[in-house]
């Protein structure tokens, strides 16, 4: 069977309703499966595939169906300029993670910065820093083992060599070391909130989405100790909820932050604030 009738056989899950992305769904599935992209899907629509490939293209099929989400099943998402291996352990990279990338980015920061990635999970911001800023020290750190070694091997596989991680709560084993920035896509969903039972987010770990009733927990912590931990003029970004912000601010403005500032995605919505310490 070729992949054009695989595509379409699986577009009839959307109206059933188990996915609304079936059509870039069933792309992303045969392009993993048959290590291809998507040029060259479109160049072959005819193409059939071989009994082993159309075997292991079902069974991620019948995955998905049960709603798992794709980066779980082909083991890997595309982040920034990098593929970055996932696993259950961690949560997925988001493309709205990339605003937080690029808002670190543009801060004016020696040029051989010393940076943390708080929770860093796959490893991704950490990563894209590191592979845009070689002369830049990045240290992520993860509460989980498992998503310690998984960032570690993204770092090896895509030859990244000025980033390192170590398992940390938040900053329980940084002892007294000093950064120009700190980043941190932290938990911060509200316990409770009713996006947690549906979609994707159902497989991901709690533990990297969920922050207390109202999602501002490790925030607020962060905020605290992150002043002992940062230089003069150092940095903090968050990574947060779209209707955060507000309040995220003011967290900063109390513990004396300067320069406090709410970025928007792409999608119009608060999503990171920074604000600059001492
Ligand atoms: N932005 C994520 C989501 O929408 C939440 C990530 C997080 O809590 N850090 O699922």
């Amino acid at each position: 069977m070729s992949w054009v009738k695989i595509q379409l056989r699986q577009q009839g899950v959307s109206d059933d309703g188990v996915s609304d992305s079936a059509n870039a769904d069933s792309k992303a599935l045969l392009g993993a499966c048959l290590q291809q992209d998507l040029v060259y899907l479109m160049m072959w629509p005819e193409k059939c595939l071989q009994p082993t490939e159309r075997e292991r293209l079902m069974a991620w099929v019948t995955r998905r169906l049960k709603g798992e989400p794709i980066a779980y099943i082909i083991g890997y998402r595309d982040f920034w300029s990098l593929r970055l291996k996932v696993s259950p352990a961690t949560l997925i990279p988001r493309a709205d993670t990339e605003t937080l990338v690029e808002l670190a980015l543009a801060l004016d920061l020696r040029p051989d910065a010393h940076v943390a990635d708080l929770g860093t999970g796959t490893g991704a911001i950490a990563l894209a820093l590191g592979t845009e800023r070689p002369s830049w020290s990045v240290l992520g750190c993860d509460l989980s083992f498992e998503a310690v070694a998984l960032a570690t091997e993204n770092a090896q596989t895509n030859h990244i060599t000025n980033v390192e991680f170590i398992q940390s709560n938040w900053f329980a084993e940084l002892g007294n070391q000093l950064f120009d920035m700190i980043v941190s896509n932290p938990p911060y969903v509200e316990s409770t909130s009713q996006y947690l039972t549906q979609g994707d987010v159902r497989f991901e770990p709690s533990s990297a989405l969920t922050s207390g009733e109202d999602g501002l927990d490790d925030i607020r912590l962060i905020i605290k100790q992150a002043k002992t931990h940062l230089r003069a003029s150092g940095w903090l970004v968050f990574e947060h909820g779209f209707e955060q912000g507000q309040a995220i601010r003011v967290l900063f403005a109390q513990a004396g932050f300067q320069h406090i500032a709410t970025h928007t995605d792409l999608n119009g919505q608060d999503r990171v604030t920074c604000g600059q310490f001492g």
